[in-house]
């Protein structure tokens, strides 16, 4: 069986051997060493100024509306995972989507603007599949209504845009380690800002609100991860590179292999040093796309609908009209893209691909 994706597994020695220190020190979570050790790390590895790490995405994106105080209305994609949506009614804030450009399948700066009403505190975007957004746009936009940005990060992992890490850009950036995502740990998820006022704030937010073990500076949750979390992103990020030059491989052998398959790419954004985390293909039609992962499923090879349906069809949210949106998330696939994949494995998907279409 193949699946779309197959979380990336350390030597276990390798993560004995932090597991002997937690027992050791005695000591679980609560900000351990070896969570300020991967946070020191993993700050570095991204070439960001200030970095926390979380109990896991949807966390960061919470802490995130509610450290940028948001209310009202927040200008979003329809086209992501389900928590990027979620969050901002978790918030009790309004959702307002905007739709998607066709080639990058990011939020169109161009959609956002008619969507702006006094009621706007924020745009919280994602990079899809790890392409940046219209970033300069979206700043444009942002100063000139003086709005708050967030963006979902979750799959930019490595993602440099015009010479620095993605994260860099917007108010604060979220990211995702769930073990399906290309850097995990197992669970978990991180914050990144430029601000250490902000940053300071979303670590009090992260612990409770605590100030002192006795004081507390305002309202919190528990968003804290674990030494054993820790353990494992310390061992995971000792592979990433390996990880990162082999998946760059394995998509360019997709592309490849499939010059002839009848269906389109996301285009990647100009100036982005990209970190080929899914391999998304879109279809002409629905039935196309159907046809295709029906061929797959009975070789038991489980590609991925990323991301059907579109959000903006969610029963909780007010009906909104996104036609691009609603069109992509319809006759898009994710292909099956980890560490593990081989390249026959790759070949035989590809095969059955070609055959579906008549080949
Ligand atoms: C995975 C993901 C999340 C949620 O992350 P968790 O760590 O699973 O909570 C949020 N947004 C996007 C775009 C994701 O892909």
């Amino acid at each position: 069986m193949i699946q779309v994706t197959a979380p990336f597994l350390p030597p276990k020695e390798e993560f004995y051997a932090y597991v002997d220190k937690i027992w050791d020190k005695n000591w679980l979570t609560n900000n351990g060493p070896l969570l300020n050790e991967l946070e020191l790390s993993l700050k570095e590895y991204l070439g960001v100024k200030h970095f926390l790490f979380v109990n896991n995405g949807t966390i960061a994106l919470q802490l995130a509306i509610k450290a940028l105080n948001l209310k009202g209305e927040i200008i979003t994609t329809p086209f992501s995972f389900i928590a990027t949506t979620s969050s901002i009614v978790w918030e009790n804030c309004k959702p307002v989507f905007a739709d998607i450009d066709k080639q990058t399948y990011n939020i169109d700066p161009a959609k956002i603007e008619s969507c702006i009403t006094k009621d706007t505190s924020a745009i919280l975007a994602t990079h899809v599949f790890g392409n940046p957004c219209n970033i300069e746009a979206i700043e444009d936009i942002a100063r000139k209504y003086q709005l708050k940005v967030i963006y979902d990060a979750a799959h930019c992992f490595g993602v440099k845009y015009q010479g620095k890490s993605v994260l860099e850009y917007g108010d604060i950036s979220t990211l995702s380690f769930h073990a399906t995502k290309l850097y995990h740990t197992t669970e978990g998820g991180g914050l990144v800002c430029n601000s250490a006022e902000l940053t300071y704030r979303l670590s009090q937010m992260r612990n409770f609100g605590f100030k002192t073990a006795e004081s507390f500076d305002g309202v919190g949750i528990n968003g804290k991860n674990s030494e054993l979390h820790a353990a494992m992103g310390l061992c995971n990020l000792k592979y990433i590179d390996e990880i990162l030059v082999k998946r760059k491989e394995q998509f360019e052998y997709y592309q490849l292999k499939l010059n002839n398959l009848k269906v389109s790419y996301q285009s990647i954004q100009n100036g982005t040093s990209y970190n080929y985390a899914y391999f998304p293909i879109l279809f002409k039609t629905e039935e196309e796309l159907l046809k295709a992962k029906a061929e797959l499923e009975v070789n038991w090879i489980y590609p991925r609908r990323y991301f059907y349906p579109s959000l903006s069809g969610l029963h909780y949210v007010s009906e909104q009209n996104t036609p691009i949106s609603d069109s992509i998330s319809s006759r898009i696939l994710c292909l099956p893209l980890y560490h593990q994949l081989t390249t026959e494995e790759q070949d035989f998907i590809c095969r059955i691909l070609l055959r579906a279409q008549n080949y």
